[in-house]
């Protein structure tokens, strides 16, 4: 089959092996894959990886494993990443996607949906109406990351709550945010970029237009910028004793100043991958509408312009079609 392996450069292979089903697991053929800054970064050396690439998908289920219902096959669906043991403690709470003993789906010991033909456990996937399409679909994994932080931080109506960074994840965050009526800013460097949250109901600012008063004012910031100065100005928005969620993973190269969490009692949350079924009740309810971010789609074999589009500046998101 068609996959697109990285083992120290991207390449497009033809003969990789078909992966073998296992029980509990269903086969799926793929049908449209996003491209996530987490690819981008594998290939920057980002956890070690080699393998099938890709995690953001929408699909079809071919076969299933021993012990699934045929019901699945023909399904179209969407699917988890983390593929967890469901024997130790944390998957006994509920809590798989932190089991120390998980793979995750083109990130971590087990290959990607980047190919024709993948697999995942049962558990991890969830059927999608025809109400929501192909391009639609593949954003269910990047926007259950911004509904991840409504479970973790209690947001009161009357709490100030500001997004800081405009890429794809800050838009992601703040079309969930939107949907759930959620009264906040989103806080940025491109109109053109905050001009698709607005249009979905957000409140938006341009950096350049941040105030002395807005310093140590809100309640709740959402720093997705994935950078140090990002850090260093949502940090400053916080109010002492207020919240600050990090959604990227800053790999911060010069120091961090963390002077303002002390002194500002500041809690840090950090916040990564969140459940898709609110997601897909959202995506069905016409209530997001991802489609604005795309600023690509690509066949399979035009893999190295898709890629290359991703890399560019300002660019959101880039699909590839299988
Ligand atoms: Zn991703
Ligand atoms: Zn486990």
């Amino acid at each position: 089959m068609k996959a697109l392996v990285y083992d120290k450069e991207l390449k497009l292979v033809t003969d990789y092996q078909k992966p073998i089903l296992k029980p509990n697991e269903v086969l799926i053929k793929t049908k449209m894959v996003g491209i996530c800054n987490t690819d981008y970064e594998i290939t920057q050396g980002y956890m070690g990886y080699c393998g099938i690439l890709g995690h953001e998908f929408v699909g079809v289920v071919e076969s299933v494993g021993e012990n699934v219902d045929k019901k699945w096959i023909n399904k179209r669906v969407v699917g988890e990443i983390n593929c967890a043991c469901q024997d130790c403690s944390y998957c006994h709470q509920n809590l798989q996607r932190h089991c120390p003993n998980r793979s995750t789906l083109g990130i971590w010991q087990k290959d990607g949906c980047f190919c024709e033909y993948f697999t995942l456990p049962v558990e991890n996937v969830f059927e999608i109406s025809n109400n929501i399409d192909d391009e639609t679909a593949t954003f269910t994994e990047p926007l259950a990351a911004g509904y991840e932080i409504l479970e973790q931080v209690h947001i009161k109506p009357n709490s100030k709550v500001a997004i800081v960074g405009d890429g794809k994840l800050g838009l992601c965050i703040s079309l969930v945010f939107s949907a759930m009526n959620i009264d906040f800013v989103h806080i940025g460097k491109h109109e053109e970029k905050l001009k698709i949250s607005k249009e979905q109901g957000a409140k938006t600012m341009l950096l350049s237009e941040l105030k002395d008063e807005d310093k140590m004012s809100f309640d709740v910031v959402v720093e997705a910028t994935g950078s140090t100065g990002g850090f260093e100005v949502s940090a400053s928005l916080v109010k002492p004793r207020g919240t600050l969620v990090l959604k990227s993973t800053i790999a911060a190269k010069e120091g961090l100043n963390l002077a303002t969490i002390v002194v500002n009692e500041i809690t840090i949350v950090g916040s990564r991958c969140g459940q898709f079924k609110p997601i897909i009740k959202l995506l069905e309810n016409k209530k997001i509408n991802p489609k604005p971010l795309i600023d690509g789609i690509y066949s399979v074999e035009d893999f190295k312009l898709a890629f290359e589009k991703n890399s560019q500046k300002g660019v959101l998101k880039v699909l590839v079609k299988f």
